[in-house]
């Protein structure tokens, strides 16, 4: 289906992700040679970065947990559990950053605990996406669905909850331990309103350009490791490239400029928001797909399972239902309801003179002439065989009457040809009326009741001759 996550990608949704790709790498080749710019230092980017990547990949851990719930594929739980990953080390990096809370940063962080914090959830997202690719499942995608299903198992959460665990664990690691300064400029976690320049020294520069390099590479392979196992088969394996290419690029510019607030560091926060956005965009767009098609689905099945398949008229259930309701309806607001039954006269000689087939086509002709008939608010409902029913809502025994009897009218003026005296195809009607008329006093009846009614009238027609409109006994009408 189009539009599912774990669908086939249509040629559209490969365009529009190429599009995606070409554009962050366009942005990468124009921001590198001008990564070290000094830039207006503004200090809230920071934490309203972080912010905002700790509620997006929170969003797509949620979105993509809910998704392996109903699938049980491990691919989908696996990376659930890297954004939960993200979520939490980025969330511990804010709480632990010097300046933004406290002056020295919570938790009990060290100097360079949030330095450390930004590796770990750098280098810890692109080695999730690998592992969610290798518990990936090997059959064709329509059959990945059917087979994980099969295999639940209770573990299968720990494939989200095992991530976020260890986003925990590390967060005590480096808190408890005095790590060595990786990454000290770019972070500056040790001195949070560091001027740019001051601190970045050859070593950190070094170490720092290490740690980025070598999550260039990750990110890197991790792309090669989904190009590689999914062939870019599937809609997630088109976005799950872009969010990967927007974390490649986010290392990168940290590479290329540990200073903060360059240009380099501006671009790069602005990658690392996109890496779990771009996949929230996509869930939420699937979910929305999900809901227009669902919705879909339903109005036409309402369509298609309240229509009488041959007369195109509401059908017996629907005329069960509404009529119920109907009658509800009169007697909580005091008004009249009307039910008029009708009969198609000789209806049988017709069937037995031309066939059923073309008795088939005449029940149609009649419906939508009775349909015609009808004012906003009244409906016809095939009631069984040749009988139709005019349900007319706040309609006294009056006008009930010459709506029947303008229906009649309606059926003869077609001018079928049958081998009736008439010489053409007649209806007989019978009309009931419950409720009050003005200056009556309200007479409840249930809607089996103003069926029999109605019924005894439409017979009653018949014993006169037929071709004509009777009315139920007046006192049932409260007339
Ligand atoms: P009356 O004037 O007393 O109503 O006579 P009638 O012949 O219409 O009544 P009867 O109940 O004897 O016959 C009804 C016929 O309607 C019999 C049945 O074959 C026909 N009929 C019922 N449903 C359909 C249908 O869906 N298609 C066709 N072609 N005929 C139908
Ligand atoms: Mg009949
Ligand atoms: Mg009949």
């Amino acid at each position: 289906m189009d539009g599912l996550l774990i669908g086939p990608a249509t040629r559209r949704q490969a365009l529009i992700a190429s599009a995606c790709a070409l554009a962050i790498l366009l942005t990468l080749a124009l921001a590198a040679p001008r990564a070290q710019d000094v830039l207006p230092a503004v200090a809230p980017f920071m934490p309203m970065c972080a912010l905002t990547v700790f509620t997006t990949s929170g969003i797509a851990a949620f979105l993509l947990g809910a998704r392996f719930a109903a699938t049980r594929l491990p691919m989908l739980g696996a990376l659930g559990g890297a954004y939960a990953f993200t979520a939490i080390a980025v969330a511990l990096q804010l709480l632990m950053f010097p300046g933004v809370f406290t002056r020295t940063g919570l938790l009990g962080a060290g100097p360079h605990s949030a330095a450390w914090m930004w590796i770990f959830w750098h280098a810890g997202f692109p080695l999730l996406v690998i592992v969610a690719e290798l518990v990936r499942t090997r059959a064709s995608d329509d059959a990945v669905a059917a087979t994980a299903l099969k295999a639940r198992t209770p573990h299968g959460w720990l494939l989200i909850a095992g991530p976020a665990a260890v986003a925990i664990l590390l967060g005590l690691l480096v808190t408890q331990m005095d790590l060595a300064e990786p990454w000290r400029a770019s972070t500056a976690a040790s001195m949070p309103m560091q001027p740019v320049g001051i601190g970045a020294g050859i070593g950190t520069s070094l170490a720092a350009n290490l740690a980025g390099l070598a999550i260039c590479a990750l990110n890197v392979a991790a792309i090669a490791v989904v190009l590689l196992k999914g062939r870019l088969r599937l809609v997630l394996d088109l976005w799950i490239v872009v969010a990967l290419l927007a974390s490649f690029v986010d290392a990168a510019l940290n590479t290329l400029s540990i200073e903060r607030f360059t240009l380099g560091w501006y671009v790069a926060r602005v990658f690392s928001m996109l890496a779990p956005g771009v996949l929230v965009c996509v869930l939420v767009w699937e979910v929305t797909t999900l809901y227009r098609q669902l919705s879909e689905a339903h109005a036409s099945l309402v369509r298609t399972s309240a229509r009488d398949a041959l007369t195109r008229v509401f059908n017996r259930s629907y005329f069960d239902m509404q009529f119920r309701a109907a009658c509800a309806r009169a007697a909580q607001e005091t008004l009249p309801l009307s039910l008029v039954m009708i009969d198609v006269d000789h209806f049988k000689r017709y069937n037995d003179a031309y066939g059923h087939l073309h008795g088939d086509a005449c029940l149609a002709a009649v419906a939508g002439a009775l349909a015609r008939t009808l004012r906003a608010g009244d409906f016809v409902a095939r009631y069984g065989g040749e009988e139709f029913a005019l349900v007319l809502p706040d309609t006294d025994a009056q006008s009930a009457g010459e709506i029947a009897e303008r229906a009649r009218a309606a059926v003869a003026e077609l001018m079928i040809p049958a081998p009736a005296a008439t010489g053409q195809i007649t209806v007989s009607a019978g009309c009931a009326t419950s409720g009050a008329t003005a200056g009556a006093a309200s007479v409840c009846i249930t809607p089996h009741t103003l069926i029999e009614a109605a019924d005894a009238a439409l017979y009653a027609a018949k014993r006169a001759g037929r071709n004509r409109v009777a009315h139920a006994d007046a006192s049932l009408t409260a007339g």
